[in-house]
């Protein structure tokens, strides 16, 4: 017989979506719920620093960003727990959120907030040497790279912001974009720019990461020329996108065909009682300010609809 509990919103996820919801839910006097299978904070834990949140001239640790918002949401009375949601079900007094600690919580609004994980590149030597130089986090594994030349992939704001962090630690960073332009904010490719640590390789795809036991390179496609060529690192740092984190939902709410959750402007999803919040869902802009955004407008569009049941 599993345990239940019931909470008046179940949010799902912690990041800064989650927490803001958490945070506003608890102020709001309900009985809120945030469940999180990684450590609260999201992908912003893993961000070095963050220049681009208002109230922090001087940028902030995405760490320490983090821990101050589960802070601001424990306070408030929301209930972190460290667990993850596999599935929701819709019943007549409300919904059940199962969990993979196969106990369950009951709730009578959620909030999905589960965020988005780093995309994939697909490429052969991707998977095999995942961890043995392949990372999708620059600020967990910079280190091991210390005075080594290393590559980063993508052309947005992540890529050439960790490619920034990365030049910190790395003899050389290498940025390999697709096109001959960066999608990235332009106050970071100016400081990328002016960085003698980072060259930028245009118009290459990548074909394959190269190495045995460890990295040894990339093999690389000139998108004009089609000739190869082998770019000699030590670690290759991803950051083609993200893809929603909606696996659970098991088509429950209506979705966009990449898998972001479509809804209306109070944030209600296609399932009445169903919000989502932050990286998750359809939008135009992914950033850590839209994020609690979103999440102030969820919980408080959540709190209307309990009060209406
Ligand atoms: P993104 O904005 O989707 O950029 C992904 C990059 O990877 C693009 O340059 C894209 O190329 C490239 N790419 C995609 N698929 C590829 C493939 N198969 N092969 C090679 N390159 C590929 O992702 P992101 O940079 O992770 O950012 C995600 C969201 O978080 C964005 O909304 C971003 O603004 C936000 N964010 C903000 C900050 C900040 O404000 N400081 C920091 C990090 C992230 P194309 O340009 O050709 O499409």
């Amino acid at each position: 017989m599993p345990d239940t509990a019931n909470y008046d919103i179940v949010i799902i996820g912690a990041g800064p979506a989650g927490l803001t919801a958490g945070l506003y839910a608890g102020r709001g006097g309900l009985r809120a719920a945030v469940v999180e299978k990684l450590a609260p904070g999201g992908l912003v834990a893993n961000t070095e620093r963050i220049d681009n949140y208002p109230g922090f001239p001087d940028g902030i640790s995405g760490l320490d960003l983090a821990q101050r918002m589960q802070a601001q949401a424990v306070k408030f009375g929301a209930h972190i727990l460290s667990d993850e949601a596999v599935s929701i079900a819709v019943g007549q007094k409300g919904f059940s959120v199962f969990l993979a600690s196969e106990t369950s919580l009951n709730a009578k609004a959620v909030i999905v907030a589960a965020g988005a994980m780093p995309r994939a590149l697909g490429v052969p030597g991707e998977k095999e040497l995942l961890g043995k130089g392949v990372s999708y986090c620059a600020v967990c594994d910079g280190a091991f790279f210390k005075g080594q030349d290393v590559a980063v992939v993508g052309g947005g704001d992540s890529a050439v912001q960790e490619a920034i962090y990365l030049a910190g630690l790395a003899s050389k960073v290498t940025v390999v974009h697709r096109r001959d332009a960066l999608r990235a904010a332009d106050s970071l490719q100016k400081i990328a720019f002016a960085n003698k640590k980072i060259e930028f390789l245009w118009s290459r795809a990548v074909l394959a990461i190269e190495g045995r036991d460890a990295v040894s390179g990339l093999r690389l496609q000139d998108k004009a020329t089609l000739a190869e060529s082998v770019l000699p690192v030590s670690g290759v740092f991803i950051y083609v996108g993200n893809q929603p984190s909606t696996g659970f939902l098991s088509g429950l709410l209506k979705t966009d065909e990449l898998g972001y959750i479509i809804t209306d402007c109070d944030l209600m999803t296609s399932v009445p009682g169903v919000f989502a919040c932050g990286d998750v869902r359809k939008k135009l802009v992914r950033q850590i300010s839209s994020a609690v955004g979103d999440a102030a407008i969820a919980a408080t569009a959540a709190q209307r609809y309990l009060e209406a049941l």
